[in-house]
């Protein structure tokens, strides 16, 4: 069968099967275009986003802000390189580093960046500021953690599938069953550098740890004097209905690391942000990035800041969330076994004896609300956050109807 015989979808998909790496498994959907909360295909079927690009998306498809941002932007120059000063950076840092209550932002491209360079500077630090002895430095994290895909941050992830077959290893890390801060405490100890965590474990399935367990680890990493880094790149910038999750739980890390949101979409952008006395510890020639901090990642960011600064983002999360989670409940024991979440973020499981989370997002697709599953049966729900209540009750109404039909 050639392409031509088949329909348009099937042809792309196939087209792109042929030559990609498949380190992907999609569902069969081929977006063309996208506005607010709603893609289109190519044959012209729209579909209400709920993934929203893993939470990139925040702010809805081709926001009309963030796009004269980046075109403007695109028409000035996009890439500098810091060899030389451009004019988007400083503004930029300046209201992230106003927006997050800290001094100084190191500027990246991709969370696993981040994260790497959040490793980086806690090392750092650990050796010249706190004394530990050279290269025994240790950073604990926590089970189930999800925090990229780079080399180092597989091997401390406990996912079978991210780590095997890319040994060996990069030595110097503990990870502690995660919301449990009495096994953090005790797995500290002279060479202990950070605790790093994300404040909601997102990609293993939307886990909210209980509400004493941040306050908590503050509290330890203080004591020990111990960097506390909030790994916020998705549970960051809106979707837990406030700036930063670690805001809600009421504590504030040293480090933050946000991404995704970050860049709008548009752009990667991500960051190390802290105050002086920790990202200070960095020289010059000591950690770079060609593209990081480059005019068009400053000016579609500052855009970003700017809207987040308004506080409006998260009041319209908080609000949808309590819609949302008010809707979803009513689906418990109704095909739902579980329900997680904060704001317009929410792990859903699915009865396993019903279908699998993959199944669910197939026939959720059908209907036109496109969604992902994790972990086997778990689905989660994170549309953009300017995504109307009329819209919002409707991608419930048609995960409602999926279970009622697998139900029988
Ligand atoms: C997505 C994600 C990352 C990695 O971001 P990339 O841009 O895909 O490298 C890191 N941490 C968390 C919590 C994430 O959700």
């Amino acid at each position: 069968m050639t392409n031509e015989t088949v329909s348009p979808q099937l042809g792309a998909i196939a087209r792109e099967d042929e030559h990609v790496a498949h380190n992907y498994h999609p569902l069969p959907v081929v977006v063309e275009s996208g506005e607010g909360a709603w893609v289109t295909d190519i044959e012209g079927r729209r579909y209400l986003d709920c993934l929203a690009a893993y939470s990139a998306v925040n702010f809805g498809h081709s926001h009309p802000e963030l796009v004269r941002a980046a075109t403007e932007q695109l028409g000035r120059i996009t890439l500098t390189s810091r060899a030389f000063h451009n004019d988007q950076l400083g503004p930029f840092v300046e209201a992230l580093a106003r927006l997050a209550g800290k001094d100084m932002v190191l500027p990246m491209n991709t969370g696993a960046e981040a994260v790497e360079s959040g490793i980086k500077v806690a090392r750092a630090w650990g050796y010249r500021v706190k004394g530990v002895a050279p290269d025994r430095a240790n950073i604990i994290v926590a089970d189930g953690n999800f925090h990229g895909r780079t080399i180092t941050i597989v091997s401390f992830s406990d996912d079978a599938d991210a780590r095997a077959d890319f040994g060996p290893f990069t030595p110097g890390f503990r990870s502690v069953p995660y919301g449990d801060a009495a096994a953090l405490e005790a797995a500290i100890d002279e060479n202990t550098v950070a605790v790093l965590l994300e404040p909601i474990q997102g990609e293993a399935g939307i886990l909210v740890p209980p509400s004493d367990y941040l306050p908590a680890v503050r509290e330890i990493t203080e004591r020990h004097r111990v960097l506390f880094i909030a790994d916020e790149i998705q549970s960051g910038l809106g979707r837990t209905g406030a700036t930063f999750q670690c805001d809600n739980a009421g504590v504030v890390p040293d480090l933050y690391l946000l991404g995704k949101a970050l860049g709008g979409g548009i752009v990667p952008v991500s960051a190390v942000v802290g105050n002086r006395d920790v990202l200070g510890v960095l020289q010059p020639g000591q950690h770079g990035s060609t593209f990081g901090g480059n005019p068009l990642a400053a000016a579609v960011g500052s855009a970003v800041v700017g809207m987040l600064a308004t506080g409006e983002y998260q009041a319209r999360a908080r609000m949808l969330g309590e819609r949302l989670h008010a809707s979803l409940r009513r689906l418990v024991g109704q095909g739902v076994v579980g329900l997680r979440g904060v704001g317009l973020w929410a792990g859903i499981d699915i009865d396993p004896t019903l279908a699998t989370g993959r199944t669910v997002c197939e026939m959720l697709l059908a209907r036109g609300v496109l969604a992902k599953d994790t972990h086997g049966a778990t689905i989660r729900l994170a549309p953009p956050i300017v995504v109307s209540e009329e819209d919002l009750d409707w991608a419930v109404q048609q995960l409602a109807d999926v279970l009622a039909e697998l139900r029988g």
